[in-house]
């Protein structure tokens, strides 16, 4: 198995209008919560941008992660 173990991070969704904030989730958790909430979202951005959704998908996930000095 080459399988890379997800490695947990702290997300603070990147819309305004949303105050998900969570601690130590994978990035499919996230992931899970855009496609539930901001799907429209996405496609807003996709159009905009002219962009595929998944690329729109990857730049808000990137956007909302939290980095943390260590
Ligand atoms: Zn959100």
């Amino acid at each position: 198995m080459h399988k890379i173990q997800p490695k947990p991070m702290n997300f603070n969704c990147v819309f305004t209008s949303c105050n998900y904030k969570r601690n130590d989730i994978e990035e499919k958790e996230f992931i899970k919560h855009l496609k539930e909430l901001h799907v429209d979202e996405i496609l807003d951005i996709s159009n905009k941008e002219n962009i595929p959704v998944s690329m729109a998908e990857m730049i808000i996930v990137s956007n909302s992660k939290v980095f943390i000095n260590s």
